[in-house]
Parts: structure tokens; sequence; C-alpha cells
């Protein structure tokens, strides 16, 4: 398994596939003045296959596809099917906003998707609206009950908290949990990209301990449950009574990197090697002069060496040069 220069084994690559979306978050995607990596510039279904298969050889073991939005890829399904064919890859994920999931949900689970996590910040129509711009919840929850039909169970749920739009709306969300047994996780907001919806992550951030105070408030008090894992980046609860999880993604007030286990891949082709920083290593060049598995995987083990130790929000460091839509969370 592959080590960094601080112990931590890293074996998650999250594969970034596309970096457009039909919805436009407010703390993610701008309206307007977007620049998009050209088609041709995209990493193919059978380059994203390469890169999957060298991180393999390299100790990888788990990958998640995201983007921008996934599903928006023509070819989705061919590339979990060719990331889910490899011997040792073992999990294969997808995060998305599932709208598309009506029509995908069981293509993609049955080329060899595991498990999904889908992005939902509120139930209220209107207030979704204003925070996931293009979405409404009637296709999120058409696109929920896709995933729960197609079996790819139990669902994941991730709601960014933002203050002024949905930050009280979190505890219908718990409570919908709780019905349904899933698993919701709120998670805090990040400022990436330097530009608007940086500022907006900036200005209408809520730290978790707020978010659990107000859950906790109208449904009890909420008791330690398993984690997912050392690498597990959410603390994770449980209610006293009834089934589902809360967890609590809190990056800016409780980092985490100490244990980090995470590469990311952007869709142009670039390993990215800490969300919160700009470092990257270009691997497209490598695959397209010619380079196969073994220059892939030695740009993969530099990229681990290179990962810093952690991030500097606290120092008001960010990414400047890339947006959460690229990268992919
Ligand atoms: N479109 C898919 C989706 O929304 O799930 C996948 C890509 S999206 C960039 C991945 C995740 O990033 C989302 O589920 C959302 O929870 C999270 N996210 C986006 N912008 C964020 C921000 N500024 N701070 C914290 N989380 C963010
Ligand atoms: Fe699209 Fe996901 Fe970003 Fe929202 S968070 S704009 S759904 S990529």
């Amino acid at each position: 398994m592959p080590r960094d220069r601080f112990g931590r084994d890293i074996n998650y690559l999250r594969l970034s596939v596309i970096d457009h979306c039909n919805l436009r978050c407010v703390y993610c995607m701008p309206l307007r003045g977007l620049k998009f990596v050209p088609s041709d510039e995209l990493l193919t279904a059978a380059e994203i296959e390469l890169v999957a298969r060298a991180a393999v050889g390299v100790g990888f073991h788990k990958f998640r596809l995201t983007g921008g939005e996934p599903t928006l890829r023509p070819d989705i399904v061919d590339i979990v099917g060719r990331i889910a064919s490899i011997e040792g890859a073992r999990d294969v994920a997808m995060t998305t906003n599932a709208i598309l999931l009506p029509r995908l949900a069981k293509p993609l689970r049955e080329a060899g998707l595991t498990r999904l996590n889908i992005h939902v910040d509120t139930l209220n129509p209107e207030r979704l609206k204003k925070l996931m711009r293009f979405g409404t919840i009637d296709e999120i929850e058409a696109g929920i009950a896709a995933a729960e039909e197609a079996g790819l169970t139990p669902i994941k749920i991730n709601s960014v908290v933002t203050r002024d739009y949905n930050e009280r709306d979190v505890v219908d969300l718990a409570r919908r949990a709780k019905e349904r047994g899933w698993h919701v996780r709120f998670i805090e907001l990040m400022p990436l990209g330097g530009g608007e919806a940086a500022h907006v992550a900036l200005s209408q951030f809520v730290p978790s301990r707020e978010t659990r105070q107000r859950i906790e408030a109208e449904l009890g008090p909420l008791l330690p449950a398993a984690s997912g894992g050392p690498s597990d980046e959410s603390s994770n609860f449980r209610f006293a009574d009834g089934d589902g999880i809360v967890g609590f993604i809190s990056p800016v007030s409780e980092p985490y990197c100490g244990t980090c286990n995470r590469m990311r891949l952007t869709a142009d082709g670039k390993f990215h090697l800490c969300l919160l920083n700009d470092d990257e290593l270009d691997v497209k060049r490598a695959i397209r002069s010619g380079g196969g598995e073994p220059a892939v995987a030695e740009i993969l083990r530099k990229a681990v060496l290179g990962k810093p130790t952690g991030h500097r929000l606290d120092e008001g460091v960010s990414t400047e040069e890339r947006s959460m839509f690229q990268i992919g969370g």
C-alpha cells in the first residue's frame, strides 16, 4: 500500500470525470464566467481505466467517480464497468446530485457500482431552488428512489450547510434519516478557487457544532456510532430510538488531514495532491506521449510522496487555481 512521508496509507482515488454540471450550487459553481475543459482535453474512458489500473498496481483499492456531475458523461456506465472489472478494485462508488439516476441507477449498478452518495441540501423546494439552483426536490427524490430500487443501499446523503439558505433545514434531513434509515452527512463549507463560490463559503460558514446542537434540540441527544474506518472523515451518531445515522464532516473546525487516505485525479488528467492546495502532477501528458501503466504508476507514487501534511485554511490558504466542481470534493 502506498505510504506518504507522514506515514499515511494512501489507497483511495477520487476521479473527477467531467467539470460540467446540470445544477449550479451557490458555493460550488457561479452562474457566469466559467471556463470548462475542452472535450478533447478530458481523459477518455480508456485513459481513466489506465490510471485506475496503475493505481491498483501501486496499492489503491477504493475508487470514487465525481465531477462536476459525473452522470453527465455519456460514457459513465462504461467508465464504471471498466474500473469495476479491474481485479483489486474493491470499491467503486460515485458522488452525484441524483437528477439523472432514474435512467442510470440500474445500469450503473449492473456495471459494478457499489455505492452512491447523493447530494441534497434541503427538502424544502423553495430553499433548494436558491441553493442548488437548477434542481428540484422532486427530481432528487426520484433519483434517490431509483437508487434504492437498484439496490444501491444504504443511501448516503451529503448536505452542505450554508447560513441563510439551509442551516435550519438540517433538522428535517436528520428526521428523514431516522425515518428512512439513511446516513445523512452534514458538511462544513470549504472556500475553493478564490471566486464568487469561495466568497459564499467563507461568508455563509456554519460550524458542525452549531448544526449538531440544532438537531439535538429538536430530535434529542445523538449517541456516538461506529465510524466507517480509520480514514472516515465523518464523525457519526445515531438516535436513541429509530434507525439512521447522522454524520458531521468538519474539515474547517476539526481538520482530519492526519488520517487522509486520498489522492485526486482532475477531469483534465492531473493528480491533485490535496483538496485544499494547488499542487498537481500532470499524468495526461505522460499518457498521451505514449507512457503506459508503469509511467502512470511512477507519477502516482511521486504524487503520494508529494502530498502536503495538511491544509492551511486557518492561515487563509486554499486553492486559487481550482474550484470544487473541478476537483470533485
Ligand atoms: N455533483 C456531484 C455532487 O454534487 O454530489 C459531485 C461533485 S460535488 C463537487 C461533490 C461534493 O462536494 C458534493 O456532494 C457537495 O457536498 C460537496 N461540495 C461542493 N462544494 C462544496 C464546498 N464549497 N464546501 C464543501 N463541500 C462542497
Ligand atoms: Fe454541481 Fe455538485 Fe457542484 Fe452542486 S456541488 S454545482 S451538483 S458539481
